[in-house]
Formats: C-alpha cells, sequence, structure tokens
C-alpha cells in the first residue's frame, strides 16, 4: 500500500478487476451466501395491493435484479440514474429496443455489416412499416442516410468484419436530429467500451458471448438512462416475456465476477495471435481493432479500452479454409465467440454476411498463448500442404 502508483489507484476508486468481482453483490447479511442462489419462482407471496418490487415472475425477479445490477454498474460505473434490464438473449435485447421505440411511418438506420440476424429483422420491422436504412459501419457511412430517422443503430466493432465507427460523433449527429442512439456492445463488452460514456442512449449486448464466457449461457441486456424509452423496454419485456430463466442470470452474474481476467487474457492473446499472422502469405484480409495499422484501429483507440478477442482473416478458398479448421486442435470449429475456449469457423458457410469464401472468424480463448499461437500456425501451414 505504499507508492504513488497505488495512491493514484485508490483515489480513482476501485479498479475493474475489484469492480467486476464485486459487480451487484448484495449487502452483506449473516448467514447468507456473499451471492445468493437463483430464485426460482413464478409468483411471489403478495397480499393487498400488488406493488413491487416482486409480483409476477416475468415482471421481476430478484436473481435478475443483482445480475442488472452488476451489469450496470461496468456498463456505467458510478452512474446511478441508470437501469439495465435483463433478457432471454441478445436478440430479445436488440429486439426488444427496436420494437419498443419504433412506430409504423418512423425511420430507422440499421449498419448493412451487424449481426447476420439483423436483415431478418429489417424485414420484420418493415412489415410493421417502419422505413430501414442502411449503411456501412465503417468510415461513419451512416451519418449520411441520418436525415429524419427516429432510431440509429450501431454495431462497433462490427460482426464480423471488425470495422469500427466514431461512436461519438454519430451520437452528436443523431441527435442533433432528434434520433435516440444504440450501440450493439457484444464485442467490446463492458470493460472494452462503454457506449453510455460515449452518448448513447442505449448499450444493448448479447451477454452470450465474451461477457458470461463460457459458451453455456444464453443471455441478453439493455443498459440506459432511466427515463421514457427505458421504461418502454420494460414494457415491451413483459409484453413478449423475453425473460432470462433465474439458473442463466445467476450463471452470467457468477461468471462476470471473471470477466476482468478473461478479457485480459484473452484479449492479450488475440493481439498475439493477430501479431503472428501478419505478414504470413497464406494470410489476406487480416483484421484486429488492436493492430496498429488496422484500419479501425485510430477510432478503436479513442473510444475502446480493449479491443476485443475476434480475429478474422480470410485463406485463398474454402478448401484452403476448411483445411485449416480441420487441422487446428486447440480451437473448436464452432460458431459464436467470446468462450474461454478458442473457436473458429468459415463464416461463409452460413449465408447472409457479404465475406469471402475463405474468411475465418476466430475466437481467442484463454488458453496458455504460446500453445495457441503454435496451433494456429502450424495448421496455417498444414491447410497450405
Ligand atoms: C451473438 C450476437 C447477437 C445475438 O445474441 P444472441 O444471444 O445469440 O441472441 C447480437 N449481436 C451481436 C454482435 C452478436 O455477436
Amino acid at each position: 500500500m505504499s507508492g504513488s502508483a497505488t495512491d493514484g489507484e485508490l483515489s480513482r476508486g476501485p479498479g475493474e478487476g475489484t469492480r467486476a468481482v464485486r459487480a451487484g453483490l448484495p449487502e452483506p447479511v449473516k448467514y447468507e451466501p456473499t451471492l445468493p442462489g437463483p430464485v426460482f419462482a413464478a409468483h411471489f407471496h403478495l397480499p393487498g395491493e400488488p406493488t413491487g418490487p416482486y409480483t409476477y415472475g416475468r415482471d421481476e425477479n430478484p436473481t435478475w435484479t443483482h445480475l442488472e445490477h452488476a451489469i450496470g454498474e461496468l456498463e456505467a460505473p458510478g452512474q446511478d440514474d441508470v437501469e439495465t434490464l435483463a433478457f432471454a438473449s441478445g436478440m430479445a435485447a436488440i429486439s426488444s429496443v427496436l420494437f419498443s421505440q419504433l412506430r409504423a411511418g418512423d425511420t430507422v438506420v440499421l449498419p448493412d455489416d451487424g449481426y447476420q440476424v439483423l436483415p431478418l429483422v429489417r424485414a420484420q420491422l418493415e412489415a410493421y412499416g417502419i422505413e430501414v436504412r442502411t449503411a456501412p459501419t465503417g468510415d461513419d457511412a451512416q451519418l449520411d442516410v441520418l436525415e429524419g430517422a427516429k432510431l440509429l443503430w450501431i454495431e462497433s466493432p462490427s460482426n464480423p468484419g471488425l470495422d469500427v465507427c466514431d461512436i461519438r460523433r454519430l451520437v452528436e449527429a443523431a441527435h442533433s436530429r432528434g434520433a435516440l442512439v444504440a450501440v450493439d456492445n457484444t464485442l467490446a463488452t463492458p470493460l472494452g467500451q462503454r457506449p453510455l460514456e460515449l452518448g448513447a442512449d442505449f448499450s444493448v449486448a448479447s451477454g452470450t458471448k465474451q461477457l458470461t464466457g463460457h459458451g453455456d449461457v444464453l443471455l441478453g441486456y439493455v443498459t440506459g438512462r432511466a427515463g421514457t424509452p427505458m421504461t418502454a423496454v420494460r414494457r415491451w419485456r413483459k409484453i413478449v416475456g423475453a425473460i432470462p430463466g433465474p439458473m442463466e442470470a445467476w450463471l452470467a452474474h457468477r461468471s462476470i465476477a471473471t470477466l476482468q481476467m478473461r478479457v485480459e487474457r484473452q484479449n492479450t492473446t488475440a493481439m498475439a495471435v493477430a501479431e503472428a499472422l501478419r505478414g504470413r502469405p497464406e494470410v489476406s484480409g487480416l483484421r484486429y481493432p488492436g493492430l496498429p495499422d488496422d484500419p479501425s484501429h485510430k477510432i478503436a483507440s479513442q473510444q475502446m479500452r480493449r479491443y476485443g478477442c475476434v480475429i478474422s482473416f480470410t485463406l485463398s478458398t474454402r478448401t484452403r479454409a476448411e483445411r485449416f479448421l480441420d487441422a487446428l486442435r486447440l480451437v473448436d470449429d464452432a460458431t459464436s465467440f467470446g468462450g474461454v475456449r478458442s473457436t473458429a469457423e468459415r463464416r461463409g458457410r452460413w449465408g447472409g454476411d457479404a465475406v469471402p469464401e475463405g474468411f475465418i472468424r476466430l475466437s481467442v480463448g484463454a488458453e496458455d498463448p504460446e500453445d495457441l499461437v503454435a496451433d494456429v500456425l502450424r495448421a496455417l501451414a498444414e491447410s497450405a500442404l
């Protein structure tokens, strides 16, 4: 506890590892567990007037409350006017923001290079008479289609292309036109980026990925300033019932305790893998926002505190990519990302993303960096044989 560095740490409040392990914990109560277990309840004792907090299990649940506090403390530290709502999945959270804020005749701006389910959402929005405009994430192209929009949807970094936009700049332009702004924060996690501090109205994410990090839970959340828009999101959750189970919510909360360790390890290793792939003749189109010469790096370094655990690159053909995936021993050929066990996939197998046949999305896990780099380089060499 001596030395100016430590004093400096103390004067700016707890570090993020400390905040992660303590996030959302209730006040200590003698003989109670430090993190209370999942509360399985469809209804609660409720004599008399049916007022909150806990009435019916689709409206509120104490296990969600702890998790929502935890996420809120990481998404918007020190901000008391912020509210978080947990959902059954990332898509439940995304849909709840879109469908609670938009009406027939409204216009929404989406990215055209975002999560692969967005085109399905687009079709549904259009079926309800909502005008949908799209533009790429890179070069802040969404700026050009903002006029008259009610809501701007940002995904930065975008999945799977890893492009980044200047969130502050887009927020300013959207707000000056009276539009709300939501940022999909899935890839960055709240330890990598805090959209509300960059001015956004909502930070929305899939907790299925690095937030929970073990590939065993589906979850989503919305964090926003308390007020009319969040009230509408809460109402939408109640209407559609897109609620997490208590067990999932509890597992997610437990997993957040290790978030800082996981992102530190995974993101540092992602940088090492990206550096190992850079300049390899078999690899083209290498993207990682942490690489100093990546097209995303300049803006990313101004608004992100970490660059994520996802790398993308392209091998010359589909066959090459399949051979590479096949040759990997420490990386599972599986979709999704952010887990402690590395995964990779040929993204083109799904259709829908505008990517080359040999495009690989690699999610770096918590293995020893030397082992992982060696495995990737060996598989790369074998794929060329
Ligand atoms: C996975 C993902 C989603 C959807 O989340 P689910 O939990 O699968 O519903 C949304 N946005 C991004 C960027 C994602 O990667």
